[in-house]
Order: C-alpha cells, then structure tokens, then sequence
C-alpha cells in the first residue's frame, strides 16, 4: 500500500492488554460498524450501543453512568451545561397550552428562559419556595411541571420537597429538582420523590472552574423516553475531553466537598458574629428560611452561603467592600477551589424581602482564617 493510504489505514501493532486507573478519552463522531446492517439496526441506540459520536462517547456514557450511580436514577443524560439540562426538562415536558410551577428562588437564567418559553405558549407561574404541601392550591388542570430547586440561587431558601411532590404527584404532575447545590449526593432527590433531577456539573464535579457541562438524571422507563426522545434530536453532545475532566472531578469531590463544608461553617459563624451582618443565609445555620428541612433531608453542606448586611449598610457600601476583599475574587459561577464573592444589583426584590443588601460568598479551599482576615479587613472599610 501506499504511504499515502498507510497514513490512514493503520498496519502497525501495539501490544494488547494495556490497563491504567484512567478511563479512557474516546473521541469520535462518525462510529464504524462491522455491516451495513448493523449500522441501521443500531441507529436508536444511545445506550446500549453506540450509533453516533453525538450521543456519546464511552467516556461521556461512563459519566452519566457514574451519576446515575451517584444519585440511584433511572439514567443521567450528560449535556453541555446546567442551562442546557434545564432548557431539555421544559423542551421534554412541555407544549403550548401548559401551566409550570417555578419558585422565586429559583436559577436567575432559568427565570430568564421562562420568558422566552412565554412564546411558544407555556405559562410560567412562579411560586414561594416555602408553599410545602400548599402548593396544591396553585396546580391546575394544564400543569405539566413543578420545579423546585432546594436550597434557592442567593438567598438559599430550602424547600420542603417530599411535600411539593407530594401535592404534585397527588395531581399527576411531575416534579423536576435543580440538585446542583448538593452535588447530586447530599440530598437524595428520588429518595425525595422527584421524577427528574438536574445538576449543573460545571460547580462542583468539575470543581475546578475549567468546564461546562449539566446532567438530567430520571428515575424510571417513562422520565428516561421523555427525556430521551427529546435529547436525542437536540444536538446536545458533550466533548470527552471535558467529560474526562469531569470523571477526574469526580474522584477528588468527597474531599473537596467535605473541605469545603467545614471551611465555608467557619466563615459562615465567624460573620454571623459581626455587628455589621444581620443575618446569615447558610442552610445548615438557624438563620437560613427553610433550615428544617435541611437538617431532616440534607446529609451535609456545601460552599455557598449568603450574607444579609444590617439595615443601614448601603448596595455602594457593600460593592466597594467585595472590591477590596482580596482573596475573594468577583464571578459568576461557584463551586470551584477558589473563593468568589458578588453582589446582585438587579435583585432587588431580595434585598427588600430580606430588609438588607445581600452579598453571595463561595468558599474555596483557601485556609478559612486567610478568608476571615481578609472580610474582617474589608468589614473594616464600613465604619
Ligand atoms: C450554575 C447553575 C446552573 C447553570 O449551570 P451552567 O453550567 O453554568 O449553565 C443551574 N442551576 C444552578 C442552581 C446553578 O447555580
């Protein structure tokens, strides 16, 4: 043969056999098939086969299977990021004429989806997170979906999700958990009842601020052809590069996430402490709406917490003080090794609700008395 055609066609040998710790990076789009008439009866296959690099990959099929392990599910379809594992539960769950339940608490950009959801004929209602079983009152006959998300985005309210479900399923309704604070393992979502669980892996399986990428985990036949039938048109294919980043991510997340619920209760009761903070929302701490259903449902606590600072502090106050922080640096995102600290202008219905401006804080791996120095340094800017 040619040179030429040896470059592609390969005759040389490797030794068989070879076994690591790593899993492997496949890559591949196009995926070969021994007959043509393998590769037809193969082309509904996503997962028991492989038919097409869009749907996966064995690196990309060995992370959802490790989170379908993680979190008990059905399946777990991995997607290019939290966003996207949101926009594929309404895609899958909803068509014009339905009715949704989304609590105020919920993701800002999931709220923003709403509106464009809007247009193709899905009322969006939103609902108070603590409503429990009384959300009853606000299914109606078109409700096709209730969201929850436990503890809130910001202000960290925790829901009492086996009685949402409850008043859901009593309904027929289905009800879908944005997970991604508890990492898919510290609370236990179909345990909880939940049909479909969602995760925003960027935080904390990747853990290191380096990827993007989301799962929808079902937990039974009928979520996983809803969901399925769905994704499998959408184009929602996720490199192995970065799904093999994840994998790493994953090894290491029972530390980290233990290193950070420590670290992050230190910082969370030492400004708890301070005369210029009014209230600490950390879910495992009294002060947090909803810390009830934390302590019976939750079998630990993560990185992110919120601040509520005393009536007389102003929003420019408390931006110029996460300015001056200096280990904390100011982004979007969280979960990481790598402290983060910002402020929400555009809520201001929380800073209302809470009677006090509010500042979000995501505890890296720094060590806790640095981070303390550092806000009691910038605490120090307000007098
Ligand atoms: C970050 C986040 C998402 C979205 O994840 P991306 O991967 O950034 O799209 C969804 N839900 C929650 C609660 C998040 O914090």
């Amino acid at each position: 043969m040619h040179w030429k055609t040896r470059l592609l066609h390969m005759t040389a040998k490797v030794p068989e056999g070879f076994r690591s710790l790593v899993s492997p990076v496949h890559r591949g789009s196009t995926v070969v098939f021994d007959r043509q008439r393998d590769a037809h009866d193969n082309w509904r296959a996503d997962q028991e086969g492989y038919a097409y690099g869009l749907f996966g990959t064995p690196t990309v099929l060995e992370l959802g299977a490790r989170i379908a392990d993680l979190e008990g599910a059905r399946h777990s379809f991995v997607v290019p990021s939290g966003m996207a594992a949101i926009a594929l539960v309404y895609l899958a769950c909803c068509r014009p004429g339905d009715h949704v339940l989304l609590p105020w608490s919920a993701y800002g950009p999931n709220v923003e989806l709403t509106r464009f959801l809007t247009d193709f004929g899905v009322e969006i209602e939103q609902y108070d997170p603590m409503l429990g079983e009384d959300l009853a009152s606000r299914i109606r006959e078109n409700t096709a979906l209730v969201w929850v998300e436990s503890p809130g985005s910001i202000t960290m309210e925790v829901q009492d999700v086996p009685a949402i479900v409850k008043a859901a399923h009593e309904r027929g309704v289905q009800v879908a958990l944005d997970n991604t604070y508890a990492a898919g393992v510290l609370f236990d979502a179909f345990a909880a009842g939940v049909d479909i669980s969602i995760q925003a892996l960027t935080k904390y399986v990747g853990g290191h601020s380096d990827l993007l990428m989301g799962s929808v985990s079902v937990r039974d036949d009928s979520g996983y052809e809803r969901i399925g039938s769905t994704w499998r048109l959408l184009g929602m294919g996720v490199s192995p590069d970065d799904a093999s980043r994840a994998l790493r991510g994953l090894q290491t997340m029972g530390l980290r996430l233990e290193q950070l619920e420590r670290s992050t209760l230190i910082v969370a009761r030492w400004l708890k402490d301070q005369p210029q903070i009014a209230r600490v929302l950390h879910p495992a701490l009294p002060d947090c709406v909803g810390h009830e259903f934390w302590k019976r449902d939750f079998t630990g606590s993560a990185s992110l917490f919120s601040v509520v600072f005393a009536p007389q502090v102003t929003a420019a106050q408390v931006s110029d003080l996460a300015d001056a922080l200096q280990l904390f640096d100011a982004g979007y995102s969280w979960g990481g090794v790598r402290s983060l600290a910002m402020t929400y202008p555009t809520r201001r219905d929380l800073a209302r609700r809470y009677g006090g401006e509010i500042l979000r804080l995501n505890i890296g791996l720094e060590a806790p008395d640095d981070l303390i120095a550092d806000l009691q340094a910038a605490l120090g800017t307000l007098r």
